[in-house]
């Protein structure tokens, strides 16, 4: 199965299949959770084949 992960560095990690609804939804905990505003390329970094 192909799918991209993201961990953020709290430990979190977030799993899909489709690389634009994670980078969002690290975008959105980031905000959230670390008051913290990646951009898209800085997200998109984060992402990892898993
Ligand atoms: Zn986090």
């Amino acid at each position: 199965m192909s799918g991209y992960s993201i961990e953020c560095p709290c430990g979190v990690v977030f799993r899909s299949g489709d690389e634009e609804s994670i980078v969002a939804e690290a975008r959105q905990h980031a905000h959230e959770v670390h008051d913290l505003d990646l951009d898209d390329g800085q997200a998109r970094a984060m992402v990892q084949p898993s």
